[in-house]
């Protein structure tokens, strides 16, 4: 297997520490509102990687640990803006994350630590760190001394410290010795969660805790680690030089994968362009999980994404085809190897999906069926909403176009209502613009609504 690491910028042979116990850590969400479809990539892209390590290594000999970022000052201003419990707040958005990238297929990691439960090995950790003389305290406040790693601090993004002070926000304080120094404990007002430590009653920063478990669960070095490469700086660097320094002994991560940014319609997602979405709002609107997930792997982990309503059109309709052929065989099919062959090229998931439309070309349904359910394209059964029909829409979405032109003359717009009405209670949500009318199946379509009209 090969795998494209951002330590070397090569893309090198996967050798594992120990065959037997094969480890991975990637970085997880911040619990505090629902996962954007931006948040969803790392957790598909590494999915896949387990998945395909499992499949070499075997399910028993291989540790995934994804981490919930459960104190972070988000979760603190939500807690403020909504007048909830901070608890209440983490245990909700928790469960929200793992309802929904579950609906995406997604296997759950074998350790899921919350950093409120690793507070003591945090700050046993830094204070291993200030003993050998990498980290400081200074009014409440613990940093890390980047001038005592400089040499390599920046190796993994590619840039000395110099350059990053020269073109970072670094948030400047009286207290750093460096403008690069990075918090790793901060102070807690009576109002904002806290636990006592050397330094005060505090709270530790993000950086911190993905060093902590890791260590604890994953040891002083193991295989992978991954993120998008929005973590790679400043999180990831910080987090190499907190292992590094507190456990020279080891490592720390061998190899390091990061995916690549996701757009809607070729455009950054962003609430001010109003092309902002969670996965729910996509589930809520009638994309199947499946189809979300086929449309993902689609493009390289280490190519930026593009999320069409096109896309997950077509998407739709591979997903049917291969189902009403995958319907056809048992579940005692076998992996196809040019699937495996695909996936161990770095992640090849294009080449994955182009074996799959092979089987489904050649009506090898067995493996079609065996190598979807490795994809994470289905489990033991075929999904429910494969087997409802693929109602043709176009028909009603001109009737409303044109009752609405007839209307635009004769300002008479009760036809236009009662067609309206009638399709949002056969649970359609309807679009108008200028040019046309789009109507969107929501989770609670009926086609059988639609008769009567
Ligand atoms: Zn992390």
């Amino acid at each position: 297997m090969k795998l494209h690491n951002t330590k070397t910028r090569k893309k090198e042979v996967f050798e594992p520490i120990d065959a037997s116990n094969v480890r991975m850590y990637v970085c997880g969400p911040t619990v505090y509102d629902r996962a954007h479809l931006g948040n969803a990539r790392p957790v598909v892209v590494f999915d896949v990687l387990y998945r395909l390590l499992r499949e070499i290594y075997g399910a028993e000999q291989v540790t995934y640990a994804r981490n919930f970022t459960d104190v972070d000052d988000k979760i603190n201003a939500r807690a403020a803006e909504t007048g909830r419990p901070i608890r209440d707040i983490t245990a909700e958005t928790t469960q929200w994350f793992l309802d929904d990238m579950g609906e995406l297929g997604a296997l759950q990691p074998d350790h899921m630590p919350r950093a409120t439960e690793y507070i003591p090995q945090m700050v046993a950790m830094i204070e291993g760190l200030i003993a050998k003389g990498h980290a400081y305290a200074a009014e409440g406040h613990v940093l890390f001394a980047v001038d005592s790693w400089k040499a390599l601090y920046g190796n993994l993004s590619g840039r000395s410290v110099d350059d990053m002070i020269a073109g970072a926000r670094v948030e400047v304080a009286p207290y750093k010795k460096n403008p690069m120094d990075f918090v790793l404990w901060k102070p807690s007002t009576n109002e904002q969660p806290g636990w006592d430590s050397p330094w005060g009653r505090g709270r530790p920063g993000w950086h911190i805790e993905c060093s902590a478990m890791s260590y604890e669960l994953l040891g002083e070095t193991f295989d992978i680690h991954g993120g998008g490469n929005d973590l790679m700086f400043p999180h990831h660097e910080n987090e190499i030089a907190q292992s590094c320094c507190a456990h020279p002994e080891g490592e720390f991560a061998r190899y390091w994968l990061h995916n690549e940014m996701l757009q809607v319609e070729g455009k950054k997602m962003s609430k001010s362009l109003g092309n902002f979405f969670t996965v729910r709002d996509l589930l809520d609107q009638g994309y199947p999980g499946e189809v979300i997930r086929l449309v993902f792997l689609q493009t390289h982990y280490r190519k930026p994404m593009d999320w069409t309503a096109g896309k997950a059109e077509q998407a739709e309709r591979t997903l049917r085809k291969w189902y009403s052929q995958a319907e056809q065989a048992l579940n005692n099919g076998e992996v196809h190897p040019g699937i495996i062959g695909a996936l161990a090229d770095d992640l090849n998931t294009a080449g994955a999906i182009a074996e799959l439309h092979q089987l489904s070309h050649s009506d090898d349904v067995v493996a079609l069926r065996a190598s979807m359910q490795f994809l994470g394209l289905m489990g033991k059964e075929i999904p429910a909403w494969a087997g409802q029909p693929d109602i043709e829409l176009s028909a009603y979405e001109e009737r409303l176009f044109e009752a609405r032109q007839a209307a635009m003359q004769s300002k008479d717009f009760s036809e236009v209502d009662r067609l309206k009405a009638a399709f949002i209670s056969a649970g359609l949500e309807v679009r108008m613009s200028k040019t046309g009318v789009e109507l969107v199946p929501g989770a609670g379509f009926d086609p059988a609504k639609l008769e009567a009209l």
